[in-house]
């Protein structure tokens, strides 16, 4: 199954469009501009990011009525800083982030970044500003250079490069028929869930947005694939404010601040350290986790 940063009926709407023909990657651009519901405020400006910090005030959230997802959540994540959102699947997490990249809006209070409502700002200036590494990432009928550039459709080659050497991908490349140039999907190479990963942080570096999301971004990975990621991850992560979105813990150790999410509200936060010593949920997520890390 496929997780991308949109409704999932409108995600099916953009395949059907894009099936059949190989895929166009401004027809793909042009309809993820198409949010349903979410648009524009009158006058809205553009945000300005200046250290990219970010605050959910009372954020409350229910994707139906009859059923609230995330309940008064407030926290702040101070501008550069590295966090991580941990907790079991269903709390929440890829939700507040597909808020904070205002694929919807909460039912009631705000969220900011710099000081400014994301909801008064361009939803153009905000995406620009947030570069997600999503858990399956999703790659178009094209080549593998075409896919990275993705990121910055007006991405120098010099720029690609480097984007492919942080990314830890330019071995991969090196092996590939054609390099860059090599097509991917259907049509020719089939890359690894490690591979596309890679292939979604070389995108994410190549956009050079402020802040950055990495929504499971090794979950599905044996542990040297992971460590691989987490390398390039570190490695964009430098001077940008970055969230983590993580199931294995290990992952996240050194993080700043890791918030532990439950059913939609924050119990416990706190650095690693803190967090064991409270001997709370976390102490006990660890604690598992330890016993089976042979899984
Ligand atoms: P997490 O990322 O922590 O595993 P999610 O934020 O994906 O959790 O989901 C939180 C809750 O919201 C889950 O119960 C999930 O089933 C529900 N949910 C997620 N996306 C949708 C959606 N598009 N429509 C309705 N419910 C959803
Ligand atoms: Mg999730």
């Amino acid at each position: 199954i496929m997780q991308i940063f949109m409704p999932l009926n409108f995600f099916g709407f953009v395949y059907r469009e894009m099936k059949g023909s190989m895929a166009n990657i401004e027809k793909m651009f042009a309809l993820l501009r198409e949010q349903p519901k979410i648009v524009d405020q009158n006058n809205a400006d553009e945000l300005q990011v200046n250290q990219g910090s970010i605050q959910f005030n009372n954020v409350n959230f229910s994707y139906h009525t009859d059923r609230s997802i995330l309940n008064n959540l407030n926290f702040s994540i101070a501008a550069g800083s590295k966090v991580a959102f941990v907790g079991s699947s269903g709390a929440g997490k890829s939700t507040l982030s597909k808020l904070l990249y205002r694929f919807y809006d909460p039912d009631s209070g705000e969220i900011t970044i710099d000081g400014q409502d994301i909801k008064q700002v361009t939803q153009d200036s905000l995406r620009r500003a947030i570069g997600i590494v999503p858990q399956d990432t999703v790659l178009f009928n094209t080549t593998i250079g075409e896919n990275i550039r993705y990121g910055a459709p007006n991405a120098s080659d010099e720029d690609i490069d480097k984007a492919v050497e942080n990314a830890y991908l330019s071995e991969f490349i090196r092996q590939l028929p054609d390099g860059l140039n090599t097509l991917v999907g259907e049509r020719g190479l089939k890359l690894s869930g490690g591979e596309k990963q890679r292939v979604a942080i070389a995108r994410t570096i190549l956009k050079k947005s402020p802040i950055l999301i990495f929504d499971e971004a090794t979950s599905s990975l044996d542990s040297e694939a992971e460590q691989n990621i987490m390398r390039a991850i570190k490695q964009v992560a430098q001077n940008h404010t970055s969230i983590m979105i993580a199931h294995r813990l290990s992952t996240i150790v050194d993080a700043d601040t890791i918030f532990v999410l439950h059913k939609g509200e924050i119990i416990e936060q706190g650095d690693h350290l803190s967090l064991l010593k409270a001997d709370g949920h976390y102490a006990k997520l660890w604690n598992n986790q330890q016993q089976n890390s042979h899984e």
